[in-house]
């Protein structure tokens, strides 16, 4: 007998559902969105995503190591994931961000034949002799450095939609636009949940699978276990002869001060993310008016939204310390990428409690994206009943769990979240560009 699912929210998590359930076969799916794949919404609608297996917990370590797999060799993949390595820089003085590596390492060397070609080594002078594009560099010479060349990146939002063809050539149904974007669920006197629209429509479905990212928290409560995280981005454009020097560089990851990638091949664009200043977005729940819950504010909705002054020095300092030549140009489309953060750093994925056919896949979604090929096998696994006990275990809906608190994070290094009442956004001329104070 065949069983209808209903997917809501065409991401990542959404995605590789739609994609896992039409290749197992007995499904009827239908996926809702606001926004065509990829969504705006969407924290993969991006022209890079870092892949890379090292974690402190071993069952995302395995599917790192198995989504990997498929990166390099599915040929959906083709042209879209390339192995550039990623160069860590730990910080000196954080020793939860230090121990959080080394066990990460060690995790991913536990595996038969993985993290072989990890190499080790410290100062700005070695870091300036192994990679050309970093004869500038101000690292100072007691820096620990982990360089590894089997990590890479992914065309993220071409990712997206390689996934969404598949789904529609494996029969997948998509619905876009008000009748695709979810308001509430309600549940009826049949025993079943329906999904409410913009535009009215009512929709359900044997199973019901809401992953909407760092937006689920408007559709269904999350009971405070998941708090929506904007991270700050912002962009550089190289010139030709630029771009000719730093075509071909790894990720460069700084835990404490930011990340940047290759440049794309198209546009020269060259991405900055600051990872360390993340911002809260404090509303009251639409679940109970009485509560304040973190949930994401979009650029498309708020488009004086850019990034604080706080996080442009910080950018800056990222390059001057790095590539210093590259520190004055100007940075544009800069703005908060949202994510959702959980207290335990876990997905969840579960059955809504009291519900008979509402799931939620979602949750610690900093991450998740790598995971776009082989994350909706375990979540039909759930579906099916037969996850992993391991998986089932972390990743279940847990009435008790912790608010999540940017500070108890150890890997996490920079203080708190700032809430985005209080940011003072740096303005943007008209060709959405920064305007230097
Ligand atoms: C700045 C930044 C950098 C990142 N870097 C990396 C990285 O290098 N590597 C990595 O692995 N991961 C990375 N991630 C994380 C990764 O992008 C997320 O883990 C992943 O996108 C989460 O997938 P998701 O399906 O849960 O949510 P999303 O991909 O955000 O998708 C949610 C979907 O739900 C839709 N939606 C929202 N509201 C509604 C509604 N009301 N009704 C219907 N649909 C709705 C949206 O339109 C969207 O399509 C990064 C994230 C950010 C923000």
């Amino acid at each position: 007998m065949t069983e209808s699912i209903l997917i809501v929210g065409c991401g990542v998590f959404g995605l590789s559902t739609a994609v896992h359930l039409a290749e197992r076969g007995g499904y009827q799916v239908t996926a809702i969105d606001l926004l065509p794949v990829p969504s705006q919404f969407s924290a993969a609608n991006d022209f890079n995503k870092i892949i890379r297996c090292e974690y402190t917990d071993f069952i995302y370590t395995k599917m790192a190591v198995e989504a990997m797999k498929l990166w390099r060799s599915d040929p959906i993949f083709k042209g879209i994931y390339s192995e550039c390595g990623r160069i860590l820089i730990t910080p000196e003085l954080h020793v939860g961000r230090k121990e959080f590596e080394e066990e990460s390492i060690k995790n991913l060397q536990k595996i038969p034949g993985e993290g072989r070609k990890l190499e080790y080594f410290k100062g700005g002078n070695d870091l300036a002799n192994r990679f050309d594009f970093l004869n500038l560099n101000s690292v100072s010479e007691t820096t620990e450095i982990k360089w590894n060349p089997e990590a890479g990146l992914a065309h993220a939002a071409n990712s997206l939609i390689a996934l969404y063809n598949k789904a529609v050539d494996l029969g997948v149904k998509f619905i876009f636009g008000k009748s695709g974007e979810a308001i509430r669920t309600v549940s009826k006197k049949n025993g079943r949940d329906y999904i409410i629209t913009k535009d009215g429509t009512e929709y359900t479905a044997d199973k019901i699978i809401i992953s909407a990212g760092a937006s689920t928290g408007f559709i269904v409560d999350l009971n405070h276990q998941q708090s929506a995280t904007g991270l700050f981005v912002t962009h550089i454009k190289l010139t030709p002869q630029e771009y000719e020097k730093f075509k071909n560089i790894p990720i460069l990851f700084d835990a404490e001060m930011g990340y940047f990638f290759p440049p794309d091949s198209k546009t020269h664009v060259l991405k900055i993310a600051l990872p360390g200043s993340g911002a809260s977005n404090l509303v009251t729940s639409p679940h109970d008016e009485n509560e304040k819950i973190s949930l994401p504010r979009y650029k498309l909705d708020c488009p004086t939204d850019t990034i604080p002054y706080m996080a442009i020095r910080q950018a800056r300092a990222l390059l001057k310390k790095f590539v210093p030549e590259l520190e004055d140009h100007e940075l544009f489309n800069s703005k908060a990428c949202w994510i959702a953060d959980t207290s335990d750093s876990h997905f969840i994925i579960d059955k809504v409690p009291n519900s008979k056919n509402l799931y939620v896949a979602t949750g610690d979604s900093g991450h998740g994206f790598k995971f776009l090929p082989n994350i909706g096998k375990y979540i039909v696994d759930k579906l099916e009943g037969k996850l992993d006990p391991e998986m089932e275990y972390s990743w279940q809906w847990k009435q008790d769990r912790p608010e999540f608190d940017p500070n108890m994070c150890s890997w996490r290094v920079g203080s708190g979240n700032l809430d985005f009442s209080e940011i003072e956004w740096a303005r943007e001329d008209d060709k959405g560009c920064i305007i230097k104070l």
